[in-house]
């Protein structure tokens, strides 16, 4: 994860490891180098920017302050301020109402219908009774997908194949919970390959006519600045509460982790690793910060 990033910040962490003092003239080479890291991480301009900035501000602040050599202390300025970029503290997600409702909305392809099987059973161990709704009424294949997530984690799943009907089959669902005592209800939706009108229109009415306590967004991390503008595009039309993102086992880069916070600001609360049930992580910033910084 994050394998480019990481070299590069590294190496240009490298060049004031060494050196006596943080002076201005070796912090601004540095920077510069720090910038170009982010950037070819494909980080938003701006945010690399701000942040960049920021370093420096502390860095030529705190130069005289701190008796530590100038590449431990140049770290910890980074550390902080990543932690900060992404989020600060870990956010939990809203489980409110009988049954509390959680959405998950995201492209298709984006990892909703696996992440919805992780999620279900990531709550089931929790010791919360769960029920999975398949909601998309585009891809058959999506519930077929649903279904054996559910079984492979024990969680019961909730479709009907002929009805074409997404906020019936939602409320339908919830009628089932209510009935049959389970506390939390997953919804997956559809998704297309490309934001269009149509979709985002559906996602709106069901939001609406079934009010969860959490809407989730999700999305591929290794597409980058489209990841952010993907996410913007959601969030004007949905207000989501936070971002899951996914395939972070294979990108190199990090510039979706770092960038979407201060972008859409909406917090990352969960990150998926594999394809594996298991691959799902709550997110914390500070992790993720030491982690980039290897
Ligand atoms: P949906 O169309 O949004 O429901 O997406 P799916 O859940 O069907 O996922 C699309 C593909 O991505 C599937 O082949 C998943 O196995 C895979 N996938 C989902 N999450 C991850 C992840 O975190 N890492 C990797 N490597 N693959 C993932």
């Amino acid at each position: 994860m994050f394998e480019n990033l990481q070299d590069k910040l590294n190496k240009a962490i490298k060049t004031l490891k060494g050196q006596g003092r943080i002076t201005e003239i070796n912090v601004a080479a540095t920077i510069k180098e720090v910038r170009r890291a982010l950037t070819d991480a494909d980080v938003n301009y701006k945010v690399a920017k701000d942040i960049t900035d920021r370093i420096r501000d502390k860095a030529l602040d705190r130069k005289v302050l701190i008796s530590v050599e100038p590449g431990q202390l140049f770290v910890k300025i980074v550390q902080e301020e990543l932690t900060e970029l992404m989020g600060g503290e870990a956010q939990n997600i809203n489980i409110k109402g009988d049954p509390a409702i959680i959405l998950i909305a995201g492209l298709q392809g984006s990892g909703k219908t696996t992440f919805s099987g992780k999620l279900a059973s990531y709550l089931k161990k929790q010791g919360r009774n769960v029920l999975l709704v398949a909601a998309d009424i585009y891809r058959p294949a999506a519930i077929d997908q649903l279904k054996v997530l559910g079984e492979q984690v024990g969680v019961e799943v909730y479709a009907e194949p002929e009805n074409k009907n997404a906020v019936q089959i939602a409320q339908n669902a919830i009628a089932l919970a209510r009935k049959t005592g389970k506390k939390i209800v997953i919804v997956d939706t559809a998704g297309r390959l490309a934001v269009d009108e149509a979709m985002m229109q559906e996602i709106e009415a069901l939001k609406r006519a079934i009010a969860p306590s959490e809407t989730l967004f999700v999305v591929d991390s290794m597409t980058g600045q489209d990841a952010v503008n993907t996410a913007k595009t959601f969030n004007e039309r949905l207000n989501f509460d936070g971002v899951v993102l996914t395939k972070l086992d294979g990108d190199a880069r990090g510039g979706a982790a770092l960038s979407i916070k201060t972008v859409v600001n909406k917090p990352i609360k969960f990150i998926s690793t594999g394809e594996k049930m298991e691959a799902l992580d709550v997110f914390y910033p500070d992790r993720m910060a030491s982690r980039i910084l290897g």
